[in-house]
């Protein structure tokens, strides 16, 4: 059993064949999936993905509320009271996707960062997880988690990509970390090869991040380039070269890790 704990998949370019992909998640083994929510309107999405699939895939779809960084600057007067509303539906287990991306900057700092506060404020008043996002922003991301940490459930910092002093700053807060196909790539993804060894099994998540970060140690790869929930097996792979443990070791660990950190039993 296999817990995908991050998938876009009100990405365009999943909306012709999400049946499909669903399936093939399935029969990967994958038995729940998380989907992002990134704004408003995209956690209105989400939310129909889970709803419209439930028949077919039942206690398989969850899904995150929130405003993604690059989307912070679209923060309105109600968007905190709409993602409460949008937190009440038994299907969502996480707040965000919400955190600080100052690689980029589509949205400004200082919005990103109000941003980020409502979003923390909003899942310690309904005592959810969070689910974060972050890039090249770490030491403002950790100086604002170590404000509200005490008040947080649980957080964990998905598709991480940092360095080792990173990391462990964000274990010293015992946030929980996901790791994606970023781990697959022989170049860019080494450094994380060599320190994912330090993540305790019980803080260790895994993800896709599909349509994203299509697996490099895949051996034959879609013409499309297009990642997808069941490629996650590769990922697991991957971490478990990089921890000297075996593949069943690692789904067993990150499924259980999950089930616990998005209460899954009490979402159904
Ligand atoms: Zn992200």
């Amino acid at each position: 059993m296999l817990v995908d704990i991050g998938v876009n998949l009100s990405n365009k370019r999943f909306k012709d064949d999400v049946g499909n992909v669903l399936q093939r998640a399935q029969q990967t083994q994958i038995s729940k999936l998380v989907l992002t929510g990134t704004s408003i309107v995209e956690s209105h999405a989400v939310i129909a993905l889970c709803e419209q699939y439930s028949d077919r895939f039942p206690d398989m779809l969850f899904a995150t509320c929130g405003i993604h960084p690059h989307d912070a600057d679209d923060l309105r007067a109600d968007s905190i009271d709409r993602l409460r509303a949008l937190a009440a539906h038994p299907q969502i287990v996480a707040i965000g996707e919400t955190g600080l991306d100052f690689n980029r900057n589509f949205s400004s700092p200082r919005a990103q960062q109000v941003a980020f506060e409502a979003q923390l404020e909003l899942a310690i008043e309904l005592n959810m997880p969070l689910f974060m996002h972050e890039r090249d922003a770490a030491p403002r991301q950790l100086e604002i988690l170590r404000h509200y940490r005490d008040q947080i459930t649980a957080g964990v910092i998905h598709c991480f990509t940092g360095d080792k002093k990173t990391l462990f700053s964000y274990l010293d807060l015992d946030l929980h970390i996901g790791i994606t196909g970023w781990v697959c790539d022989e170049r860019r993804g080494l450094e994380l090869q060599k320190i994912v060894h330090n993540i305790p099994l019980q803080r260790l998540m895994i993800e896709t991040d599909a349509p994203y970060l299509l697996p490099r140690n895949m051996p034959s790869k879609p013409s499309d380039r297009r990642n997808e929930p069941a490629f996650l097996p590769y990922v697991v792979q991957a971490i478990a070269a990089a921890r000297s443990e075996s593949a069943d070791e690692i789904t067993a660990a990150t499924a259980a890790t999950a089930m616990q950190f998005f209460n899954f039993n009490r979402a159904m």
